[in-house]
């Protein structure tokens, strides 16, 4: 399939006049995180119309805090849990055949510090090659101590056994969601950020549609359509309490959230090109030390908490066991001093029940899909890599039960998504690499060669600026700095210095003043360590 060209900008006006259209749609999607956006995508692509909303900003929520890694998810493996990986292993392989910009493949290497790691590590990630089969990125190698210092610069040489080499994925998560969102309005779709699902439509005890809210203007609108897709993350359940009937006692919750943690710090603590997985830490949870663009990642954690903040915050435990697990495997260990940012993200995973009388579908992954009485399709769980399949399972649901009408699936296995162009490595600090073939209209942009924040031969361009509010959906100081440039999770310090000029440069853009002291607030949020 061709790589498809840049869509011209549309104004929001235009999206908010749209959303005001006497109409039916097809499908109504409400939240736009990498599930929501995977299901407005793919049913824009079978031909159906499409309208999705989101309450903050494209992967504000959980899908801009992910550990960033497109895999198959190696512990999956040890449980046994082989369909999982497979599937997990061909969605791996087809995100980064199309979006090679911003997803790629990363080398691993596990080191072992007990003699019997590095072959039973090695056992089990051979299986994983042997899964993946024509979509594998490259062969498992077991590998010296010698060769693991050579790979691993700043790992602990002290009682090192050897290790195991294998490959995975990893992507820029918010910029992928946005690539997501573009390439479904490029296909038809109206896909609008920052506009509220606040109620449901319902007649007859049927779902026939919702009504929204522009959080900037105010304005309403009531959207009809034949099928409504609740994809609101760990936000869920107060969507399906939407489509509770007058004097209904609440449902149980379907999700539990888990929170993870990241720290961001300078390469310096593992200057390679390579990432190292500890698979077993010592309370048995793996970890990751992952570089990403200019940085290193040093994470997660899996923390059960029974809030949804928009912003949650980190414990002292979870920083603490990064960080002293991070010193236990690298030759100098990080301290609080080092860290540059600290982010959460809360896992939406599913509680294993369903109402009476709907359909549940516990399907062979993580992720769960329901249609209800009233038609509502509630989809939530999995992972960021599984997010096509999720999507062909929601329109499989909703077809299966007369919403839609049949129309063939697998239309986005191989659909490049805007920009699609072998990037440079995702290592190397965020530039102009990340636009894909879209780099030529960015540099047609003033102020291409101004450099707002300059990181080895990328950092931050006043034409990026230009580039999100025009092409990208930005709308405030926050979605530019922490998600369509990734430097309120790189460096949060850094962000807050760069906030004045980047909102002076939307309110250029956007025609109105534009506030940068909320964003200032987050990024100190981002710099606090309990
Ligand atoms: C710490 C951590 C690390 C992870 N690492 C990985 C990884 O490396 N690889 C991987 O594959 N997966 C990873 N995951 C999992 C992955 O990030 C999630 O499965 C995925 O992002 C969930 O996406 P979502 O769209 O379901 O939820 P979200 O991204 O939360 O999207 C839901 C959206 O709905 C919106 N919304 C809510 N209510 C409304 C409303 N009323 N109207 C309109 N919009 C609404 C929200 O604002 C939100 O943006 C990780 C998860 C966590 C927490």
């Amino acid at each position: 399939m061709n790589t498809p060209t840049s869509p011209a900008a549309t104004p929001r006006s235009t999206l908010i006049a749209r959303l005001q259209e006497a109409r039916e749609w097809d499908v109504a999607v409400i939240g736009g995180g990498a599930t929501g956006l995977g299901v407005a995508l793919d049913a824009a692509a079978r031909g159906f119309s499409v309208v999705l909303v989101e309450s903050h900003d494209f992967s504000s929520g959980t899908s801009s805090r992910a550990t960033k890694l497109a895999h198959g998810g190696v512990r999956y493996l040890a449980q046994g849990d082989i369909g999982l990986v497979r599937e997990a292993l061909a969605e791996r392989g087809a995100i980064l055949a199309n979006a090679p910009h911003v997803a790629q493949r990363l080398p691993f290497v596990m080191p072992g510090y007990h003699w019997w790691e590095r072959g039973f590590y090695g056992v089990g990630l051979k299986a994983y090659d042997a899964l993946a089969g024509a979509r594998g990125l490259g062969a498992t190698e077991i590998l010296s101590s010698r060769r693991v210092r050579d790979l691993l610069p700043g790992v602990r040489e002290q009682g090192l056994w050897g290790g195991v080499k294998y490959w995975d994925g990893q992507f820029d998560d918010a910029r992928l969601a946005v690539l997501l969102a573009r390439t479904a309005a490029a296909r038809g779709a109206l896909v609008v950020n920052h506009c509220t699902a606040s109620s449901l439509l319902r007649e007859g005890g049927q779902v026939r549609g919702l009504i929204v809210r522009d959080n900037e203007t105010g304005i309403e609108a009531t959207l009809r359509s034949r099928c409504v897709i609740n994809a609101a993350g760990v936000w869920v359940d107060a969507v399906r309490d939407m489509d509770r009937e007058t004097g209904a006692p609440p449902r149980p919750a379907m999700v539990a959230p888990s929170q993870g943690v990241h720290l961001i710090v300078d390469r310096h603590f593992l200057p390679g090109t390579h990432a190292l997985l500890v698979p077993k830490t010592d309370d048995g949870r793996v970890l990751f030390a992952v570089p990403w663009l200019g940085k290193l990642i040093l994470g997660t954690t899996d923390t059960p908490r029974d809030d949804l903040a928009r912003e949650p915050a980190p414990f002292h435990d979870e920083v603490e066991f990064i960080l002293r697990e991070a010193g236990r495997y690298l030759s100098r260990a990080p301290t609080r001093a080092d860290v540059r940012s600290v982010w959460v993200g809360l896992r939406p995973l599913v509680k294993p029940s369903g109402d009476e009388g709907e359909s549940t579908k516990a399907l062979s992954r993580e992720h769960t899909v329901i249609v209800g009485r009233s038609g509502l399709v509630t989809v939530t769980g999995g992972k960021w890599t599984t997010y096509r399949a999720m999507a062909e399972d929601v329109l499989e649901q909703a077809m299966a039960r007369g919403l839609l009408e049949r129309r063939r699936g697998g239309v986005t296995a191989r659909l490049p998504l805007l920009g699609s162009a072998p990037g440079r490595p995702l290592w190397e600090p965020p530039g102009e690499h990340l636009y894909g073939s879209e780099a030529a209209l960015l540099r047609r942009l003033p102020g291409a060669d101004r450099w707002l924040w300059r990181d080895g031969g990328g950092g931050l361009s006043e034409a990026m600026v230009r580039f999100a509010v025009r092409h990208e959906m930005a709308r405030d100081v926050e979605d530019m700095l922490a998600r369509r440039c990734r430097l309120l999770f790189l460096d949060a310090a850094e962000a807050a210095r760069q906030a004045d000029a980047v909102a002076a440069l939307m309110a250029e853009e956007l025609g109105h003043a534009v506030d940068a002291a909320p964003f200032k607030a987050l990024a100190a949020q981002y710099l606090r360590l309990p």
